[in-house]
């Protein structure tokens, strides 16, 4: 397995794994960039089990446990997704007229940018997800996957590209910036929105520790993030395709973590995120949220 940025084949592996399908997926860092995937990748046809019609139902990691489906979720976000537009987009592009959406799911993101103004399209790789984002919202959206879909009607036309939570699913991910940056009109914005779960102080430490005591974490989840980035990796794979990256850090509040049940490792990630979200709050460091935002010149 080569590097997606670096092309190194050099790694160690890291203190956790999912087990799905009967086959287990290791973590592994690269030795010569950091970037963080999965070993083995999932092949094309378990990605296509992973993403079929129930990714948006009840096999959406990490809603499960709160027993809450993708549309319930995404209509109350509508506020959120405003919010976004107004404090993070507009002030970076004021004249901007358009925005293009990777992963744009039932289109909720979309339509909020619509009400604000924006002239919209997008693309999903989830049938179902498209089909509802037109009964929905009268939304008509490419359906496809941004690795390998015919873009070319599409180069240099957007002020703005988005997505949300898309990056760390791609197996191709800095070959999907190379394309979201030849979206864009000169002047425009890739705007992203990723986890950021290594740099928790919270992990940065399990990772020590595991890889001390020889423990090897079983993560709760599917294998759907084929890469974790943190703030280092991810500027530096924006840095390669954009003129200028700027990267926002946030931590989420201690009630606010993705705690997955009720184990002394999860109790032990909320306690230090007390400790690690003022901190961040402070540094900009640490944060599981990260917001990129990458302009082409
Ligand atoms: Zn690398």
């Amino acid at each position: 397995l080569k590097c997606n940025f670096c092309g190194s084949t050099d790694h160690r592996h890291l203190p956790f794994h999912y087990l799905w399908q009967g086959r287990r997926f290791s973590g592994r860092k690269c030795a010569g960039c950091d970037l963080i995937c999965l070993d083995p990748m999932p092949t094309d046809q378990q990605l296509i089990d992973l993403y079929s019609e129930d990714y948006f139902d009840s096999g959406l990691h990490g809603l499960d446990a709160a027993g809450v489906d993708y549309e319930t979720l995404a209509d109350a976000r509508r506020a959120a997704a405003r919010d976004f537009l107004q404090r993070v987009v507009r002030p970076r592009h004021p004249q901007a007229e358009s925005l293009f959406e990777i992963g744009a799911a039932m289109g909720h993101f979309l339509h909020t940018a619509q009400a604000e103004g924006f002239r919209g399209s997008g693309v999903e790789f989830s049938a179902a997800a498209v089909a509802r984002a037109r009964e929905k919202f009268g939304l008509e959206l490419l359906c496809g996957d941004i690795e390998t879909l015919d873009l070319s009607q599409q180069q240099g036309k957007w002020d703005v590209v988005y997505a949300g939570d898309l990056l760390e699913h791609l197996r191709n991910p800095s070959g999907v910036l190379q394309r979201a940056y030849d979206l864009l009109a000169p002047g425009g914005i890739c705007v992203m929105v990723l986890p950021g779960t290594y740099n928790l102080l919270a992990t940065r430490l399990a990772t020590r520790l595991f890889t001390l005591l020889g423990r090897n974490k079983q993560l709760p989840d599917k294998p759907y993030h084929l890469y974790e980035y943190t703030t280092a990796t991810a500027r530096r794979m924006f840095e390669r395709s954009f003129d200028e990256v700027e990267i926002i850090c946030e931590a989420s509040k201690p009630g606010g973590l993705n705690l997955k049940n009720r184990s002394a490792d999860y109790l032990a990630k909320y306690l230090l995120q007390i400790i690690n979200y003022p901190l961040t709050r402070v540094t900009g460091r640490f944060g599981d949220r990260m917001t990129v935002i990458a302009r082409k010149i």
